[in-house]
């Protein structure tokens, strides 16, 4: 059983504050964060929180800025899982603060992260390395650190109304592919190196979807694959669709899945690429050969002629 947690928030900083029990969608926990507890924000300090590209998304619409804005104001770069697939996760105050948390509270709060929207229940899945998600076996994990008064509060609740409550649903509907990436990768280990070409379609597709429609409409790309006109529509208009259509994407190029279908015209014009090559590799091979016997027989005849002095 290979651990391919699906939980990519931090967690594992400490994981003696984890719980050890398997919770379902049904077990109950007590909990609850308001402003009135003695810790309010106090979580909000010293921690990774990694953005998901739907994270980024909804940032930078509330935001109202781009994606390169919001990369470079509020974010650092970081690898994600303990792989080598960059992405950002935001970027601490001097004091090791979040820039959006006051006395007040967070001031994204209706759009906060998921990370911060999962805590302090957290998801795991279990699998088989190289069988990802098929037979994953999926339970919650919660997280009890001792600077966090929420446990002891009288509210209960179960998992499900928890996590409904904390638009956590939504969350996992869109970050799941994208996670499925970063735990397939993940379950390859290091036997292989992601190319560089690879880490950077990963970072663009996950931090700048402004960049990734430019690649799209801007590049050669629509020569190579095939994408039919509805599809091209959604993603020109809807940046949900391009950013789903940025993953179907990224598990072909990162991982050979047949995602996108690659034109006919672009195979036939690879395959004379790849046989004009070979063709100039055998000639050159020739030309070696011949310069070889012509370097022979000139040395046999410089000993031919030694003999006959
Ligand atoms: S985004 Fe909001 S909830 Fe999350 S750490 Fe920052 S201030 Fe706290
Ligand atoms: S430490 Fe716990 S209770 Fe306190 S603000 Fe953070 S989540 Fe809420």
């Amino acid at each position: 059983m290979a651990d391919t947690s699906s939980n990519m928030f931090g967690y594992d900083k400490n994981p003696s504050n984890i719980i050890p029990t398997k919770y379902t969608l049904d077990s109950k926990i007590k909990f609850r964060c308001h402003p009135g507890v003695s810790c309010f924000t106090a979580c909000c300090g010293n921690i990774d929180i990694i953005l998901t590209p739907f994270d980024i998304l909804r940032l930078r619409r509330l935001l109202n800025i781009t994606s390169d804005e919001l990369l470079l104001r509020y974010t650092t770069p970081t690898y994600i899982e303990k792989t080598d697939m960059p992405g950002v996760k935001i970027l601490l105050d001097e004091e090791g603060r979040c820039p959006f948390v006051t006395d007040q509270g967070c001031t994204i709060y209706e759009e906060r992260p998921s990370a911060c929207r999962y805590y302090p229940v957290g998801m795991a899945n279990f699998h088989q390395a190289g069988d990802e998600g098929a037979d994953a076996e999926k339970f919650f994990f919660v997280v009890k650190e001792p600077h966090c008064k929420g446990h002891e509060e009288d509210k209960e609740w179960t998992i499900r109304e928890w996590r409904a409550d904390q638009g956590v649903d939504l969350c996992d509907e869109m970050n799941n592919e994208w996670m499925q990436l970063v735990m397939r990768r993940k379950s390859y280990g290091f036997q292989a190196n992601l190319s560089e070409q690879g880490q950077k379609m990963f970072f663009m597709v996950s931090t700048n979807l402004e960049k990734f429609k430019s690649f799209v409409f801007e590049s050669s790309f629509l020569d190579t694959y095939e994408i039919d006109d509805e599809t091209l529509e959604k993603i020109k208009n809807d940046d949900v669709e391009l950013m789903f259509f940025g993953f179907t994407y990224l598990a072909g190029a990162l991982f050979g899945a047949k995602t996108l279908k690659i034109k006919k015209e672009k195979i036939q014009a690879k395959v004379q690429e790849i046989k004009a090559s070979q063709g100039d590799r055998e000639k050159e091979a020739e030309k070696v050969y011949e310069q070889l016997v012509a370097d022979r027989d000139a040395l046999m005849q410089e000993l031919q002629s030694d003999n006959k002095k």
